[in-house]
């Protein structure tokens, strides 16, 4: 039997077993309670605090900037929520483009009074940088705009964005779950006030999450009890999930410039082979400036299809991830943020996510091609018995994204 091929990364990665290995000990023996005082409780203590810098390390953080969380959703909970609620009415900018954890926390806000501002995107998903400074009030409290999209895959200008956000004097927070061990995140250098992470995003364990933190800013918790995390996240620490995301980012730092020079090369293989050219694909996004290993793929004519095609894929043996239009219009939906680019209705009805990760090998990448041209001929066939003369027209003309 032929393995399967998982192309689902932005989705969530395997455990890489180095990082299971160093989990192991702490769901077993070494289970102490980090903030009791004998030798298990210190044990525990120590390998927090290790974990703590590994993380750090892959952002150029201080160990102390670095809060553990439940998972990235809380992380950027507690960014928005925590920079905000003393704060109401709060002037908060962001963008269409951001996952529901902060379109949510946002739409919550704006419940209470909040004002809520969505800066717009070209057609490759991006922000221009100089229509922040249009936007931004004396009230201002916070800007957050995601590193790269989980969805498309492009990269935002965030440093720009961050440098403008603090000449104004307002916070900036950006949501780097996808893009932290994937491609270098600084904050030595940049002037982030608060990064978003999660560790199962990097070959670590799911439901542990970080917020980096800058020295000096100053956030109110959401979770009160016991005061773990600085008072900022109660609760007993996750220590395995931490063990385990410390080892990932330890990991994730170490491999990144190969492994982003390996996805880079397999992404530009799938997309420039004359097979999918051919049936009609093409990029949606930026086709630079977006994520290693992230294809965001649409189908002339096909874009009610996308769940029958990942259907078909997922039959042969393929993991992809799609957006449709049956989750329209909800928070970060893939028809809003198709539409907020410039697509027509049509064709925002669907996108095909294609994410290669550390597991992916040269063989899964040839097989995959050959795997999805078949499946897409074989859905313009269907489409052509029912739509007659409909595909010959729509695959004739060169692929072209909005
Ligand atoms: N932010 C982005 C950009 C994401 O892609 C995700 C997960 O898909 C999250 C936040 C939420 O992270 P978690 O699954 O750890 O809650």
């Amino acid at each position: 039997m032929t393995s399967r091929i998982y192309l689902d990364n932005s989705a969530t990665t395997p455990l890489d077993p180095r990082v299971r290995v160093a989990m192991e000990p702490f769901l077993g023996a070494a289970f102490g309670n980090p903030s009791s005082l004998h030798r298990e409780g210190k044990k525990a203590r120590e390998a927090v605090d290790t974990a703590r810098a590994q993380v750090a390390s892959l952002m150029g953080a201080s160990p102390s900037e670095v809060i553990f969380t439940g998972s990235g959703t809380e992380a950027d909970n507690l960014a928005v929520l925590g920079s905000c609620v003393k704060n109401e009415p709060a002037h908060i900018i962001t963008t269409v483009l951001e996952h529901a954890a902060i379109l949510e926390t946002c739409r919550f806000l704006k419940t209470r009074g909040a004002k809520i501002d969505y800066l717009p995107v070209d057609s490759k998903g991006i922000v221009e940088p100089e229509n922040l400074r249009k936007i931004l009030r004396p009230e201002t409290r916070l800007v957050s705009v995601m590193t790269a999209s989980n969805i498309i895959g492009t990269i935002q200008p965030v440093e720009s964005l961050a440098k403008i956000t603090k000449e104004h004097g307002s916070l900036f927070h950006t949501d780097a779950v996808q893009a932290c061990g994937k491609i270098p995140i600084n904050v030595s250098t940049t002037p982030f006030d608060l990064v978003s992470l999660s560790a199962h995003k990097l070959h670590g364990p799911k439901g542990i999450g970080a917020l980096y933190i800058r020295d000096g800013v100053h956030l109110d918790p959401i979770v009160f009890g016991g005061g773990q995390e600085r008072g900022l996240r109660s609760a007993t620490e996750n220590v395995a999930g931490i063990v385990g995301f410390g080892v990932a980012a330890e990991l994730a730092q170490k491999e990144l410039a190969a492994e982003a020079a390996r996805l880079r090369e397999f992404r530009q293989q799938i997309l420039h082979d004359p097979r999918l050219d051919s049936c009609g694909t093409f990029l949606i996004g930026h086709a630079e400036n977006r994520l290693p290993g992230h294809l965001c793929l649409g189908f002339h004519g096909l874009e009610h299809e996308m769940l029958k095609l990942s259907l078909l894929l997922d039959e042969e043996g393929v993991a992809v991830s799609t957006g449709s239009a049956c989750s329209s219009n909800h928070s970060g939906s893939t028809f809003n943020i198709l539409s907020e680019m410039g697509f027509d209705e049509a064709r925002s009805q669907g996108l095909l996510r294609v994410t290669l990760g550390r597991f992916t090998t040269a063989e899964d990448v040839a097989r995959f091609i050959h795997i999805l041209s078949a499946a897409v001929a074989k859905l313009r066939r269907r489409h052509y018995a029912t739509n007659s003369g409909f595909a010959s027209s729509v695959v004739s003309g060169k692929s072209q994204g909005a």
